[in-house]
């Protein structure tokens, strides 16, 4: 088990399990969402008092760039190093399934290496509230705040309430590679803890990544600081949908498919919520995509052949049960498996519907919901897709090249991917983020994103 406190105040708010040490917080359990009766560990949630006077004790890096750059490029070796911990902590408190969580792994050492590389003695913001989210409990998290760093700002970072352990352990790596404590402060909590931080007027910018909603009430929150130049730099939720026409090839559309809308059990802000099939083909393909979705295994992340592992908690698990219950009862669900009923599992399935347009929210779960539309219908795909408000995703199968570029100047999407999984970024060559609905920009792992985290923009 691992037990950790809040680092505020320049040091660990001690061990948890000590009452008096810690009045300001209460302990909450951290647990495996693959396992049930494995308790990964416990962590004390950051009060309001103790939001308080971390953001009073936080204090900008103001080492010189070169220093900083060090520092975080020895941050990258110690994420190196100590690989099979984290890699531990990702399986254990995420859920993440070998490939995923080496992934993300990956990810986090690019985003410590491409922000620290960047790093400049411009004049920074101040002090930076970095709020993530459970799906990418160390990529994002990492990303946030070595940015916000490498620009020379004090972070205060919130970690996602089922996902503190992984930020306690990152953060703990950051300081041994010699950020100085009073530049990094970590505050476990919930909505409570992030909304104590968002409020403070001390905080001179908030980067936030998780649902829209969310980014909207954070906004509202910085609306009524004495603060009005603090940015929100918002990564949210999307309604991704890929279409298919019949010149497509459909082993590849099928495997692009299974991965963009299943993989990470599709908690993935990128993950495919609505197919667009031609009408043409769509019996012959919506029947390879079953056949395809019957060869998922389904399970423990911990085994290597697991395709799908469980979403993040039971509270996630029955709130996207209950709408595929409903699409059920309602004759719309086309396909779907058999899953382990230990654990939070749901069973990937295909859900019917005419277009996007009835999707409403985000379900974010294996439900991948199919439309099928006529040649003609192009224009009109393309308007519902937009139509949304979202625009973070959007994929592309087809063996038309002018069709490639008709539609990539008409769609609204941050990152558009054609005749491939929608899956993923590249830090530095291939930037993620989302328009609209989805995200305020400039994009993560992006020249412009540091910008952000300064009081003005430098010439790279
Ligand atoms: P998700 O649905 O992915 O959990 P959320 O938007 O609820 O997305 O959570 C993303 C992050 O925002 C988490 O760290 C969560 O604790 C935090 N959060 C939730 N509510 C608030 C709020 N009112 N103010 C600041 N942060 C919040």
């Amino acid at each position: 088990d691992t037990a950790r406190g809040a680092f505020a105040n320049h040091a660990w708010t001690a061990d948890p399990l000590v009452a008096d040490q810690t009045p300001d917080g209460a302990v909450h359990p951290v647990l495996n969402p693959a396992r049930p009766d494995d308790h990964v560990g416990q962590v004390t949630w950051a009060g309001p008092e103790t939001v308080a006077q971390a953001v009073e004790a936080a204090s900008p890096w103001n080492a010189p760039a070169v220093v900083r750059a060090a520092v975080l490029t020895h941050a990258a070796h110690l994420y190196e190093e100590n690989f099979g911990e984290l890699f531990a902590l990702l399986h254990r408190e995420a859920g993440k399934s070998v490939m995923d969580a080496i992934a993300e792994l990956r990810e986090a050492v690019d985003f410590l290496r491409y922000y620290a590389a960047r790093a400049t003695d411009a004049p920074a913001l101040g002090r930076f509230a970095c709020i993530s989210p459970w799906n990418f409990p160390l990529a994002i998290f990492t990303g946030q705040i070595a940015a916000a760093l490498a620009a020379g700002n004090a972070v205060l970072a919130k970690p996602a309430e089922q996902t503190p352990l992984i930020a306690v352990r990152a953060a703990e790596l950051m300081i041994e590679a010699g950020v100085p404590p009073t530049a990094l402060q970590i505050l476990p909590g919930d909505g409570v803890t992030g909304a104590a931080l968002t409020s403070n007027p001390a905080i001179d910018g908030v980067a936030f990544t998780g649902s829209t909603e969310t980014a909207q009430i954070i906004h509202k929150t910085m609306a009524t600081h004495l603060n009005p130049g603090a940015p929100l730099i918002a990564e949210t939720g999307g309604l991704n949908a890929m279409v298919v026409d019949s010149t497509a090839l459909p082993e590849q559309a099928v495997q692009a498919i299974i991965e963009s809308a299943f993989q990470s059990a599709g908690q993935r802000c990128s993950a495919l919520r609505c197919l667009y099939v031609q009408e043409d083909i769509a019996d012959g393909f919506i029947d390879m995509l079953k056949g395809a979705m019957d060869c998922l295994q389904i399970g423990d992340p911990w085994q290597t052949h697991c395709d799908v592992g469980p979403v993040i908690d039971e509270e996630a698990r029955a709130g996207i049960q209950d709408y595929i219950d409903e699409a059920m009862a309602k004759g719309r669900v086309l396909h779907a498996l058999p899953c382990p009923d230990n654990g939070h599992f749901v069973a990937p399935t295909l859900i019917k519907v005419n277009s996007i347009a009835d999707l409403g929210k985000e379900v974010f779960g294996p439900a991948l919901h199919v439309a099928t539309f006529k040649s003609e219908e192009l224009d009109a795909v393309i308007d519902a897709i937009n139509g949304t408000g979202y625009g973070l995703t959007f994929g592309l199968q087809t063996r038309i090249d002018d069709r490639v570029q008709y539609v990539a100047d008409r769609i609204e999407a941050g990152n558009i991917y054609v005749n491939r999984n929608q899956i993923g970024a590249i830090v530095g060559s291939q930037p993620f983020g989302g328009e609209g609905l989805s995200g305020t920009g400039p994009k993560a792992g992006g020249p412009l994103y540091l910008d952000r985290f300064r009081s003005h923009p430098v010439d790279q």
